[in-house]
């Protein structure tokens, strides 16, 4: 280790957090608060993961986040909101973005073009005019919601540990439904076909199809969405995550940049220490991976020895999520100029989800999108008389596996080419002469800034057997290093910015746990 280091990065911490993600960010300044001596290793040279923002000429384009779930008014603030504005008291502003979505659909006989408005009510009478007879039903599904709602924060609330009897006697619909598909559920409260369609829009959110969805993540989700609307940072999700870096420095923690950590060090079962790319070995009894369950045990767990079985089981019986392909293009006209009125676009064929779900199995012309336009919630995010918009679709990551370098531009330009027609298409708009910049993000694009395995950003998927619910209730059993915790979207509360997030501060939570029991004992 040279001089210089030494006196950078000291010896030994009380934590090292591995990765500055969402979630490794979150863990970090919950444990820098509480006074612990904690230091974040980031491989990039900024924070975020893939929650941060790029610049291209004029413009600074939104890398990921359509909307943030879980952040809510300051009348009826949701879990982020709280953390960043009550907790960290982090220096940020979110907007509300204006409408829920607007879902188009467009093969024959499929067609369907309907804007949703947030607002459960709303909600509600929106799909009751587009299909008459299905209120009942709906607000049936968003009464079951709450509950399933109620029941996730008395779970949260006893840390994994919930009384068997309570959940029987007060949040019963939530285990009625729990081990059930979406489909399942909305078929049972007699949801009208048409009226699924309307509300299962959000699917793309969460990428599994209807039929292997679990519903109470889904049910959760939508009344989330429906109750206190989707929000966005009004200066990117680079101004949200450097303004928490910051926090961190103000509370005594440390982020380094550009250190990977290419090894945890483990003896007897118990974490002794990382080391980083540069073979500096920094020691701690405490990791918080940013870094996915697959990597740690397949690469960064040292000796390879000390990776138990079940470990290897667990992670090889879930199944990896989707990866994506994300189209982002500053245009020399404004949103208004190109009859882009809205900002959500979920464009698909139709919604047949196991349908357009097996499409991305394939590297062909997509058949389902996600578009947003920024300015329509952000008005000045980009020079005047001009806009924003980043048009996303998803993937399975084995489409991508057989790409050689050699036809790597080639695809990329001709699967942009069709995203930009298919948006075209669907909303009659004429776009590309209008294109000033133009940007275009793989899955090898998200593996190698984000170091996300084989480019994944949808984590393990959500099915019934391996839902949020199974995961929170293994809390605590799922440790096979002592020491060792995972946040983030891979973890326990499923993808997302809001998931990360939480899930930052529960691990954190777990670790500072721990570290107080030892200090009593000590
Ligand atoms: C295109 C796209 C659109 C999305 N849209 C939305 C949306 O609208 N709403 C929403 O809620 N979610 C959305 N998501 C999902 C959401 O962004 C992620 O689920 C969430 O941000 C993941 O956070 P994370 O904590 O797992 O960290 P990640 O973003 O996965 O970051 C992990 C960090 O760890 C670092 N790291 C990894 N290994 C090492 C190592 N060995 N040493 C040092 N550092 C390491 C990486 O460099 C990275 O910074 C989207 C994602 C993408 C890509």
């Amino acid at each position: 280790m040279s001089e210089s280091k030494k006196q950078r990065i000291e010896d030994s911490y009380d934590v090292v957090v591995i990765g500055a993600g969402n979630g490794g960010l979150a863990a970090t300044a919950f444990l820098a608060k509480k006074g612990i001596k904690v230091l974040c290793l980031e491989q990039h040279n900024l924070p975020g993961g893939v929650a941060t923002s790029f610049v291209r000429g004029r413009f600074e384009f939104e890398t990921s986040l359509h909307e943030m779930a879980s952040y809510g008014p300051e009348s009826n603030k949701g879990s982020i909101r709280r953390m960043f504005e009550d907790k960290l008291k982090i220096d940020t502003k979110f907007v509300q973005v204006p409408e829920a979505f607007r879902l188009i659909t467009t093969d024959p006989g499929e067609e369907m073009d309907v804007s949703m408005p947030f607002g459960v009510e709303n909600f509600v009478d929106t799909i009751e005019k587009e299909v008459p007879g299905s209120k009942k039903s709906v607000e049936n599904f968003f009464k079951v919601a709450e509950e399933i709602g109620e029941a996730f924060s008395y779970i949260g609330s006893m840390k994994g540990r919930p009384d068997q009897g309570v959940l029987l006697r007060e949040h019963s619909n939530f285990l009625k439904t729990a081990a059930y598909s979406v489909t399942e559920v909305e078929n049972a409260l007699g949801i009208p076909e048409k009226a699924q369609k309307i509300l299962n829009a959000y699917w793309a959110y969460l990428g599994l199809p209807m039929s292997r969805m679990n519903f109470t993540i889904f049910a959760a989700m939508t009344l989330t969405y429906a109750e206190i609307g989707g929000w966005v940072p009004t200066d990117r999700s680079h101004g949200y995550t450097t303004a928490i870096d910051a926090k961190i420095r103000e509370f005594g923690g440390r982020i380094e940049y550009n250190t990977a950590v290419d090894k945890i060090l483990v003896e007897e079962g118990k974490i002794i220490g990382v080391e980083t790319s540069s073979g500096d070995k920094i020691q701690t009894n405490y990791v918080i991976s940013n870094a996915t369950q697959t990597v740690v045990y397949n690469q960064l767990i040292y000796p390879q020895s000390e990776v138990p079985e079940i470990a290897y089981k667990d992670v090889n019986a879930r199944i990896h999520g989707l990866t994506g392909f994300v189209l982002y293009a500053g245009l020399d006209a404004s949103a208004e100029e190109l009859g882009l009125k809205d900002y959500g676009y979920f464009i698909m064929n139709n919604m047949d989800t196991d349908e357009i779900y097996d499409s991305w199995r394939k590297l062909q012309a997509p058949k389902g999108l996600a578009c947003t336009v920024l300015n329509n919630a952000v008005p000045d995010c980009s020079p005047p008389g001009t806009c924003l918009l980043n048009i996303t679709t998803l993937y399975r990551p084995e489409a991508w596996k057989d790409v050689k370098p050699e036809d790597y531009v080639d695809l990329k330009n001709k699967l942009a080419e069709e995203l930009l027609t298919k948006f075209e298409k669907a909303t009659g708009t004429s776009l590309r002469k209008h294109i000033e910049e133009i940007e275009i993000a793989t899955p090898a694009t998200f593996a190698r800034y984000a170091k996300l395995y084989n480019g994944i950003f949808y984590g393990y998927e959500p099915e019934s057997w391996d839902s949020m619910v199974p995961r929170l209730m293994n809390m605590g059993k799922d440790v096979y290093i002592e020491g060792l915790e995972f946040a983030g979207g891979f973890n326990r509360r499923l993808h997302g910015y809001s998931s990360a997030l939480n899930d930052g501060v529960m691990s954190a939570q777990l670790i500072l746990q721990k570290i107080l029991q030892e200090r009593d004992k000590a």
